[in-house]
């Protein structure tokens, strides 16, 4: 559920027309709702609250916006970063560096160190070579850093390829069978405190058997860690369930997800953990864009709008689809590609697709592009780096504003020799 909806013919976001903050802020613009980012941060944590102790970090990958991280922040949420600059937008949003997890494969030298001089509450390991060089890093600070080792499970989490995780050809984690091992070696060392397993399956997670398998042998790792004698008082079940992006779509829902992760975990005795990113933050978006014009097509006309691939990635990247929409629908639909300037096909965001009537300079959105939306932006065919809003009620504000390619031209420059 979002509230995003009609009031008086028009499309709003919460009590404010989607055509006031266009208006102002010029299109393609992306528009949050509070309310919803906040009904689905309760929504997750109520589906978890048959756990007897939780720790919840959204995954900032899918939406960074300081605002948003304030607000998840004030909700109680802690934050799982994947880069330097990712951590310093939590703590920047007032998240307690306690409250931070940071995963991903690669992280630096620079910063594994300035996350342990930052205090960040636990490291997701992906090798044993990250957990040596770790363990090293702290030492010389004379910190202890405390982590969990992410476990590559081999199960197909049956999502897109290009988001799935937790097959033994993805390059995430340590393979299950050598995760004893390297567990046991990690929690030897000086520097280092191992408290934990982490597992991550994929993204736009649709089916919860995979996820219930993969949580499952992390159960039995668990059982054979404590059997030698070692300690494990976490466990990171990452994130991944998926959310409806076509209107009459039906998905696992968060309870159902709670459901099935309280039945798995029972009698674990450990502190469960979880990374939702695109469950919090999808629904919680739109892109408001403009149509430029609508042009002839062979078998169905073209509706050029001004969002393009690098506001919206997604449906070039990953064939995702976008419910499309007017702002101000005038009933009557049309069979139409959507398609943004850019010079590739690949910029297209539907094709041959039943939508609302529009013409040039009326206003449209992408529906479901909170998560993946604005953080994958870039400024390809020098266009401008899209701003962002958040809704709440009958207010508004700008919390990201709108780069201009002026900007990003200013930071160029011609060298000497070719003067
Ligand atoms: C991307 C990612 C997430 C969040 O995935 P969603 O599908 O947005 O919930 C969580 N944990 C890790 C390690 C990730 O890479």
């Amino acid at each position: 559920m979002d509230h995003f909806q009609l009031i008086d013919g028009q499309l709003c976001a919460e009590q404010v027309p989607l055509a006031d903050i266009a208006r102002d802020v010029g299109t393609p613009v992306y528009v949050y709702s509070r309310a919803t980012f906040e009904r689905h941060a309760r929504v997750f944590r109520e589906a978890l609250s048959g756990l007897p102790s939780v720790h919840i970090a959204f995954a900032v990958k899918s939406n960074p916006n300081l605002a948003v991280l304030r607000l998840l922040s004030k909700e109680g949420y802690g934050a799982d970063v994947v880069s330097e600059g990712e951590m310093n937008r939590a703590l920047a949003a007032g998240m307690p560096a306690e409250d931070i997890v940071f995963s991903g494969v690669g992280k630096s030298k620079r910063e594994l160190t300035a996350a342990v001089k930052a205090g960040i509450g636990q490291f997701n390991l992906e090798s044993e070579e990250e957990g040596v060089e770790l363990a090293a890093i702290a030492s010389e600070l004379g910190a202890t850093a405390t982590c969990a080792l992410r476990v590559n499970p081999d199960v197909d989490a049956r999502t897109h390829e290009k988001i799935s995780t937790g097959k033994a050809e993805n390059k995430f984690g340590v393979s299950y069978d050598r995760a004893a091992g390297i567990y046991a070696r990690l929690s030897a060392l000086e520097g280092l405190n191992m408290r934990g397993l982490a597992v991550h399956i994929g993204s736009q997670i649709s089916d919860l058997e995979p996820s219930r398998q993969a949580f499952v042998k992390m159960g039995a790792l668990m059982e054979e860690l404590r059997a030698q004698g070692l300690s494990v008082t976490h466990m990171d079940l990452g994130g991944g369930l998926g959310v409806p992006y076509k209107g009459n779509e039906s998905l696992p829902t968060p309870a159902d997800y709670g459901a099935m992760v309280v039945e798995v975990t029972k009698g674990w005795d450990v502190t469960v953990m979880f990374e939702p990113g695109r469950v919090i933050s999808g629904n919680a978006g739109v892109l408001v864009s403009e149509v430029i014009r609508v042009k002839e097509g062979t078998s169905a006309p073209w509706i050029v709008v001004d969002a393009a691939m690098n506001d919206l990635a997604r449906p070039a990247m990953y064939d995702a689809w976008h419910d499309f929409a007017a702002v101000k629908p005038t009933g009557e639909t049309f069979t139409a590609n959507v398609v943004g300037p850019i010079c590739e096909s690949s910029d297209t965001f539907a094709k041959n697709r039943e939508v609302d009537v529009v013409k040039a300079g009326d206003l449209v959105v992408f529906r479901t592009a909170g998560a993946y939306g604005a953080t994958m932006a870039n400024t390809y065919n020098s266009r401008a780096l899209v701003p962002e809003v958040m809704v709440d009620g009958d207010a508004w504000a700008l919390v990201a504003g709108r780069i201009e390619p002026e900007t990003i031209l200013a930071a160029e420059s011609v060298p000497d020799f070719l003067v």
